[in-house]
């Protein structure tokens, strides 16, 4: 049998001897209710649960998430949680990562014989595994990053600056069903090419440069992440070279990747290419990230990380050279983790860089 998101929460409050736990965060209330209002908690008791959100939501959050009590918050928001809570219980968790204290304040004054209990990663951990119906979601948000790639191909010329090329691509992504960029774009051209991030600027594309562009689609709440780096005109030797390195360090990477795996062990696939290379000093951030309804999440595939990959994982791989005064290159690509391995979701073609 198949456990709802919210069943296997309250498997997890019963493992933790809570009483009920009050979400807080946007994302992890979407991800359990299907709410997408910009206001609102749960309230996850034992044996109900709760939607809290304000009038202006009422309807939206009876449509969105059918099953879940909705409740009108009248006043302020832990007067809800205090007239909600039952008499006679005693642990109410709330997330610790994402209750700011003077919330957590409030809190503590309206509930005075009532044990708050921090918790942390308790729908992110159920959030790191992808179900069936994200990784719909999530292949849509990354067809739209590969057609956008595709577009990229076609309008990435000489004399334009960085910032028409960001905007174009995102209301490209948009007018093909995008709700959303993913983040800031990065459009990062010649010695520009060695910011890591980025964010497109108003100098111009030229002849002979090559630009690493970081992009990604929002689909229903689920992102998307894909980076390519083109040479514009024929590459140098040099460019040749470094491009190809980062490319061989990611298919490595990508080969190490499967259910069972360390992280950190997927990190270090692609390092040691960079490293052989004597670039490792010039790719100083992570391997990769999860991604789904949040662009960055758990987990993380860097040389400090103790996560093991699971199937149904959801992680970028991207490794990347930065060349102060120079330049960079980066390749993106987003891998599902499976039972056999790993699969590579996104499809832009990276063989071919020159245009
Ligand atoms: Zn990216
Ligand atoms: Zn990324």
């Amino acid at each position: 049998m198949v456990l709802t998101r919210l069943e296997q929460l309250k498997s997890k409050l019963a493992a933790q001897g809570l009483d009920g736990l009050v979400i807080t965060q946007a994302k992890n209330r979407r991800y359990l209710s299907g709410f997408t209002g910009s206001e609102g908690f749960l309230l996850v008791l034992v044996d109900k649960s709760y939607l809290c959100t304000d009038f202006r939501y009422m309807e939206q959050a009876a449509l969105q998430a059918p099953g879940w009590e909705i409740v009108k918050i009248d006043a302020a928001w832990w007067e809800t949680i205090k007239q909600l809570w039952p008499k006679g219980r005693q642990r109410l968790g709330f997330e610790a990562q994402h209750l700011i204290y003077d919330n957590w304040n409030k809190l503590t004054k309206v509930l005075p014989t009532v044990d708050l209990v921090p918790t942390s990663g308790l729908v992110e951990s159920l959030r790191v595994q992808k179900d069936e119906q994200e990784l719909i979601l999530l292949k849509q948000a990354i067809a739209l990053a590969d057609k956008g790639a595709a577009y990229l191909r076609s309008s990435l010329v000489p004399g334009y600056q960085e910032r028409d090329i960001a905007l174009e691509l995102e209301f490209f992504l948009r007018r093909h069903g995008a709700e959303g960029a993913a983040f800031p774009f990065i459009v990062a051209s010649g010695v520009r090419g060695s910011l890591p991030h980025g964010e497109a600027s108003e100098k111009r594309l030229e002849l002979g440069e090559l630009v690493t562009v970081d992009f990604g689609a929002v689909y229903q709440g689920y992102h998307s992440d894909l980076t390519r780096t083109f040479s514009l005109g024929l590459p140098t030797s040099k460019q040749k070279s470094i491009y190809e390195i980062v490319l061989e360090a990611q298919l490595k990477a990508i080969a190490a990747a499967g259910p069972g795996v360390p992280c950190a062990y997927v990190d270090r696939a692609a390092r040691d290419v960079i490293a052989k290379a004597g670039y490792d000093q010039y790719f100083g951030h992570a391997t990769g990230h999860g991604v789904g309804l949040a662009i960055h999440e758990e987990p993380r595939l860097s040389p400090q990380a103790s996560d093991i990959l699971l199937p149904g994982m959801v992680v970028t791989v991207e490794p990347g050279i930065y060349l102060p005064g120079w330049g960079g290159v980066r390749t993106e690509d987003v891998v599902l983790i499976t039972k056999q391995g790993a699969e590579v979701l996104s499809q832009a073609p990276k063989e071919t860089f020159v245009l």
